[in-house]
C-alpha cells in the first residue's frame, strides 16, 4: 500500500510541467507588468484547449463554402475573434471548433446531418489549405504531437444532437468522422432532450431516444457535453452516462439569476461528482446579468440619436459619436469578471473541474474588455496568478482537466470493443 502511494506520487509529480522551481513562484507580489509577461509565457509553453470556437458557423455565415473559398485565417482578419497570428500570440493550442446545427434545421428532416457534414468538411478544407498552421485532432495524443511541431489542434464538437436525426447509427459514423463531443441539445429541445432556452419541456428531461444516444456516444468515444441542456436533461444524462461529462462553453448561474444557460451551483457539484470539467463561457450575457441591461441601454440612446440627428447608421459623424459614447458608457464586464467564475467553481468543488470554453465567434461584441479574441488569454491567466493560483493551477485550466475527461472516455470505449 505505501509503495503504491510513492508510485502515484512519482507518477502525479512526472505528469505536471511545473518545475519545482516554478512552483516556489510567488506571482501575486509581482507588479503588473510582470506578472502578465509570467501569464504570457505560461500561455505559450503550456497546452492550451478551448471548449468552444465558433469558426467553422462564422465561415458559413460569410457565404465560404466549399464551391467558393474557405476564409483565409492564416493571415490577421479584420473581423471575428479567431484568426491564426492571434492564436499562436495567446497561446491557444486546441480550439474544439463548434461544428454547430441551428435548431431550426431540425424542422427540415436530413439537413441537421447534412449541415454536420458540410461544416466538417470545411473543417478538414483549412487543414489542408494550411497544413503548416492547422492540424486535425481526435485525441489528447494528437493534440500533444500537434502542440510539439507548434501547430494548432482542430478537435471537433458537435453543437446540438440533432444532427445524429434519428438514427442511433450516426452516434457511430459521427465519431469516425471525427467528432469528439456531442451538446445534446441547442436552442430547442429535440429527439434526444429539452433545453435550457426552451420552455416547452417536451420530454421533460432526456427522452428515451436520447438515453440511448448517450450510452451509445459512452460506447463509441464521444464526450456527453450538457451545455445548452435544460436542468432536467442535465440530471438525467449525468445520472446515465458510465464516464465524466463536459459542459463545453456553460458558465456560473450565481452570476446570472434565472439564466438557466448557466450552471447552478447544485449542477456544478454534480458534475464535479462525475468527475465531469466545466469550461467557462466568456460572452457578456453568460458572465454577468448586469451587461445585458447595460448593453440595451446603450443601443436604445444610439438609435434616439441617430433618429434625433438625422443621421444614419453610416454615416461617419454617427459612427463618430456612437464609439465615443459606448467608450464612455462601456457595458462590457471585464475580465476580472471571468475569473470570478473560475474562483465561484474552484470554491465550490476546486481546481480540477472547471476549463476555458470562450465560445469566440459565438457571441458577437459582448466579450469582456480585456478578452476580446483568442490573443487575450493571457489577461485572464494573468488575472488568475494575481489571486495565487498555481502554475499547475493552470495547467489543471487550460488542458489537464479536459485531457482527464476525454482520456477516461477514450478507455471506456476502448475497454467496450
Ligand atoms: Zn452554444
Amino acid at each position: 500500500m505505501k509503495n503504491s502511494l510513492i508510485v502515484l506520487g512519482i507518477a502525479a509529480m512526472a505528469m505536471s510541467c511545473a518545475t519545482p522551481e516554478e512552483s516556489k513562484i510567488d506571482y501575486t507580489t509581482m507588479s503588473d507588468a510582470e506578472r502578465l509577461e509570467a501569464a504570457t509565457e505560461m500561455a505559450r509553453s503550456t497546452i492550451m484547449v478551448d471548449g468552444h470556437v465558433d469558426l467553422p458557423y462564422r465561415m458559413k455565415v460569410g457565404g465560404f463554402t466549399l464551391q467558393r473559398e474557405i476564409l483565409d485565417v492564416s493571415v490577421r482578419t479584420d473581423g471575428g475573434n479567431f484568426d491564426y497570428p492571434r492564436t499562436k500570440e495567446g497561446g491557444l493550442d486546441a480550439p474544439f471548433m463548434s461544428i454547430y446545427i441551428p435548431a431550426s434545421n431540425q424542422a427540415i428532416p436530413g439537413a441537421s446531418k447534412a449541415l454536420a457534414d458540410s461544416l466538417i468538411l470545411m473543417t478538414e478544407r483549412l487543414t489542408e489549405t494550411f497544413p503548416d498552421k492547422f492540424a486535425m485532432a481526435y485525441s489528447p495524443a494528437d493534440i500533444e504531437a500537434n502542440f510539439a511541431k507548434g501547430i494548432i489542434s482542430l478537435p471537433m464538437g458537435m453543437e446540438n444532437g440533432a444532427g445524429l436525426e434519428d438514427d442511433l447509427a450516426n452516434v457511430e459514423y459521427f465519431h469516425r468522422r471525427g467528432i469528439r463531443y456531442i451538446t445534446l441539445t441547442h436552442g430547442k429541445d429535440n429527439l434526444i432532450g429539452d433545453a435550457s432556452y426552451d420552455t416547452t419541456g417536451t420530454h421533460g428531461g432526456l427522452s428515451d431516444y436520447g438515453k440511448q444516444v448517450v450510452e451509445e456516444m459512452n460506447r463509441v468515444g464521444i464526450m456527453v457535453d450538457l451545455s445548452h441542456v435544460s436542468d432536467n436533461t442535465f440530471r438525467d444524462a449525468l445520472a446515465i452516462t458510465k464516464v465524466p461529462a463536459i459542459a463545453s462553453h456553460s458558465s456560473v448561474r450565481k452570476f446570472t439569476p434565472g439564466f438557466e444557460r448557466n450552471m447552478s451551483d447544485e449542477l456544478i457539484q454534480a458534475m464535479a461528482k462525475n468527475g465531469g470539467v466545466m469550461m467557462i463561457n466568456f460572452g457578456g450575457t453568460f458572465i454577468d446579468s448586469a451587461y445585458a441591461a447595460g448593453a440595451g441601454k446603450v443601443r436604445e440612446h444610439l438609435v434616439n440619436y441617430m433618429v434625433d440627428n438625422g443621421l444614419s447608421r453610416t454615416d461617419s459623424a454617427f459612427q463618430a459619436y456612437a464609439a465615443e459614447y459606448s467608450a464612455a458608457n462601456n457595458p462590457f464586464p471585464t475580465v476580472e469578471r471571468v475569473a470570478d467564475h473560475i474562483d465561484h467553481v474552484v470554491n465550490l468543488v476546486g481546481v480540477d473541474y472547471v476549463g476555458l470554453g470562450s465560445d469566440f465567434d459565438g457571441v458577437g461584441d459582448s466579450l469582456p474588455t480585456g478578452l476580446k479574441d483568442v490573443s487575450m488569454y493571457p489577461n485572464l491567466i494573468a488575472e488568475l496568478l494575481k489571486r495565487g493560483y498555481s502554475k499547475e493551477d493552470i495547467e489543471k485550466i487550460c488542458y489537464k482537466n479536459i485531457f482527464r475527461v476525454w482520456k477516461a472516455v477514450e478507455e471506456y470505449a476502448a475497454s467496450r470493443k
